[in-house]
C-alpha cells in the first residue's frame, strides 16, 4: 500500500492520512518524515518538528498551537493543540475581495413543477400544514388513509407530507425571538414543491391560530379561488367521533389532490433551483474531498443564474473574516457580522461558544477541533461573491451565493433551508448519517470512498474518489451538477427517497418556552 497524505496549503505543516485503515508506525512519508506511531486515517502527522507554541497550520490557517513540542512523524491529535480564540466582529474586512467573474452559464434545464407565485417544485407533494403538535397523532393517521387510499387516484401526485412540529402552547408566542419558528413554519408551508396547496390541520384552543400562522395574503392565489383559509379544525363541533376528524381530513385533502395531480413538469431553465447545501457527520475529509467538490458545483450553479444556501453559523463563524471580505456589499458583509453577533450572544446565554460544536465522532474522523472544522466547511460555499444574507426562518428572494443564517443542526438547519424555499438538498458527510427529508430530495455526497462501498445504497455520489486519485474535484462537482439535474428533474430519485427515509422537521425556537 502506497502512503498517501493530502496537505491542503503550501504553507501547512501538517498533512492527513488517506489511505483506509490509516498509516502503520515507521511507515516513511513520501513528504520525508517516518511516521513515529500509528497514524489513523483522516488524522494529521507532523511534516516538521512543532516546538511548543508554534502555529499548526491547516489550510493555511492556524487551527491550533502545539501545546508541547511535537516531533515530525507524530501524530498530531485535538490533546496536543490548543484552539485559537474566535475571531472579534470588529474591524473584519468588508467586501475587500473581487472574485474574478466566472462566465455565465447558458442551456441548462430540468423539468419542473411551475408555480403560481413563480417559484418551481422538483417534486408534487400534498403537503398538510399543523399549527400545534396536539394534532400530530390524528393527522398521522389521515395521512396513512391518503396514502392507501388516495394517492393510488392521483398518479401525478409524488406524496403526502404531515407537517408535523414539536409546536405547542408551551411557548412565549410574544417573545422576540419567537416569530422565528413561526415564520419557519409559513414559509415551509408555501415550499415550492407543495405547488401552492396550502391546507392546515388545527386543534382549536392553540396560541399559534391558523391565521396568525398563514395571515390573508400570505398564501399566493391566482386561479380566481377563495384566498380563505383551507383548515381542519378538529376542535369544530361537527365532528363527533374521531372518525368524522379523519374523514373531512380526507376530504379536504381530495380538493388538494384534484388539483396538484392536474399539473404537469415543464421545461425550465437551471435557475429556478433553489439548492440547500450542509454537511453532517463530518471528517478530516469533508475540507479535502466532498466540501471541495460541493463548493465547485455552487460556483456552477451560481454561474447558471440558480440560488445556491450554505448555512450552519458554527461552521462558518472561525472563517467569518473569509466570509466578509467576499461578501458582495459592505452591507451585506454587515448582515452576516449581525447574524454572527446574534448567534455569539445566543450561544453566550448557555454559557458556551462555538467550540460546542465537535462531536465525538468528527474527532474520531480526525477533525480536533472546531476551527478545522469550519475551514473544510465553508468550502461547500464555492468561490462566488457572497450576494445575500437570509435570517432564520425567511423566505428567499434572490438568485446567487446566499448566506442563510442557521444553526449548523441537520433537522434544524434543513427545516430552515425548507422554509427558505430549497427545491433540492445537498448534504456531505464522513462518518455516514442515512439523512433525508421528506419535503425535498436530498443527494448525499460521501467523503470517502470505504464509506461509500459501505454505504452503496444510502449515499448518491463518492467524492472519496478524489482521496483516491480516481477523479479530480472539477470531475465530481460536475457529476453532482448533473445528478442534481436529473434528480431535480424526477428522472433520478435519491438513496433517501427510494427507500423513504426522512428525519423529523425541528423548528428552531430560540425563544423561552413556559
Ligand atoms: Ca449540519
Amino acid at each position: 500500500m502506497n502512503p498517501l497524505t493530502i496537505r491542503m496549503h503550501a504553507r501547512d505543516n501538517v498533512a492527513i492520512v488517506a489511505n483506509d485503515g490509516g498509516l502503520a508506525a515507521g511507515t516513511a512519508l513520501p513528504s520525508g518524515p517516518i511516521l513515529r506511531e500509528a497514524v489513523p486515517q483522516g488524522h494529521k502527522v507532523a511534516l516538521a518538528d512543532l516546538p511548543a507554541g508554534v502555529p499548526v497550520l491547516r489550510y493555511g490557517i492556524p487551527i491550533g498551537y502545539a501545546l508541547k513540542d511535537i516531533l515530525a512523524g507524530s501524530w498530531v491529535h485535538e490533546r496536543l493543540l490548543d484552539m485559537p480564540v474566535a475571531r472579534g466582529l470588529d474591524q473584519l474586512p468588508m467586501a475587500s475581495v473581487r472574485p474574478a467573474v466566472q462566465p455565465p452559464l447558458e442551456g441548462y434545464t430540468f423539468e419542473g413543477y411551475r408555480n403560481a407565485d413563480g417559484s418551481v417544485g422538483t417534486r408534487n407533494i400534498l403537503a398538510i400544514t399543523t399549527t400545534v403538535q396536539c394534532v400530530a397523532g390524528v393527522l398521522d393517521h389521515a395521512v396513512q388513509r391518503i396514502k392507501a387510499e388516495l394517492l393510488p387516484q392521483y398518479p401525478n401526485v409524488d406524496d403526502v407530507v404531515g407537517l408535523e412540529h414539536g409546536y405547542g402552547c408551551g411557548v412565549a408566542i410574544e417573545a422576540d425571538d419567537a416569530e422565528i419558528p413561526i415564520r419557519t413554519l409559513r414559509n415551509i408551508s408555501l415550499n415550492p414543491n407543495f405547488g401552492g396547496e396550502v391546507m392546515v390541520v388545527s386543534l382549536g384552543c392553540e396560541k399559534l391560530q391558523p391565521e396568525r400562522l398563514l395571515p390573508p395574503g400570505s398564501i399566493p392565489i391566482t386561479d380566481g379561488r377563495s384566498n380563505e383559509l383551507d383548515v381542519v379544525c378538529l376542535q369544530d363541533e361537527v365532528h363527533v367521533g374521531f372518525l368524522s376528524m379523519i374523514d373531512d381530513i380526507l376530504q379536504t385533502a381530495r380538493r388538494h389532490l384534484d388539483r396538484l395531480n392536474a399539473r404537469r413538469r415543464v421545461t425550465v431553465p437551471a435557475n429556478e433551483l433553489v439548492v440547500g447545501v450542509q454537511c453532517g457527520g463530518s471528517d478530516a475529509f469533508s475540507g479535502v474531498t466532498a466540501n471541495p467538490a460541493v463548493g465547485y458545483c455552487t460556483d456552477l450553479l451560481v454561474r447558471a443564474g440558480a440560488s445556491v444556501m450554505f448555512s450552519e453559523v458554527t461552521e462558518v463563524r472561525d472563517a467569518i473574516d473569509q466570509l466578509t471580505a467576499r461578501a458582495a456589499t459592505p452591507e451585506i458583509a454587515e448582515a452576516m457580522v449581525r447574524q454572527m453577533a446574534w448567534y455569539d450572544a445566543y450561544l453566550q446565554r448557555g454559557r458556551v461558544d462555538r467550540s460546542a460544536n465537535t462531536t465525538p465522532g468528527n474527532k474520531k474522523g480526525g477533525l480536533s477541533n472546531i476551527v478545522e472544522k469550519a475551514m473544510g466547511s465553508i468550502i461547500k460555499s464555492g468561490t462566488a461573491p457572497i450576494s445575500g444574507v437570509l435570517p432564520p426562518g425567511e423566505k428567499l428572494r434572490q438568485k446567487g451565493l446566499v448566506f442563510a443564517a442557521t444553526p449548523a443542526s441537520d433537522f434544524i438547519c434543513g427545516t430552515l433551508q425548507l422554509a427558505a424555499g430549497m427545491n433540492l438538498h445537498v448534504f456531505t458527510t464522513g462518518r455516514g448519517t442515512p439523512y433525508g427529508l421528506a419535503a425535498v430530495p436530498v443527494i448525499k455526497v460521501a467523503t470517502r470512498s470505504d464509506l461509500a462501498r459501505r454505504w452503496h445504497d444510502l449515499m448518491d455520489v463518492n467524492a472519496g474518489s478524489i482521496a483516491d486519485g480516481a477523479k479530480n474535484i472539477e470531475e465530481v462537482g460536475w457529476e453532482l451538477f448533473h445528478l442534481m439535474l436529473d434528480v431535480a428533474s424526477g428522472r433520478r430519485k435519491t438513496w433517501a427517497e427510494q427507500w423513504k427515509l426522512h428525519n423529523a422537521l425541528v423548528l428552531f425556537n430560540p425563544a423561552p418556552v413556559t
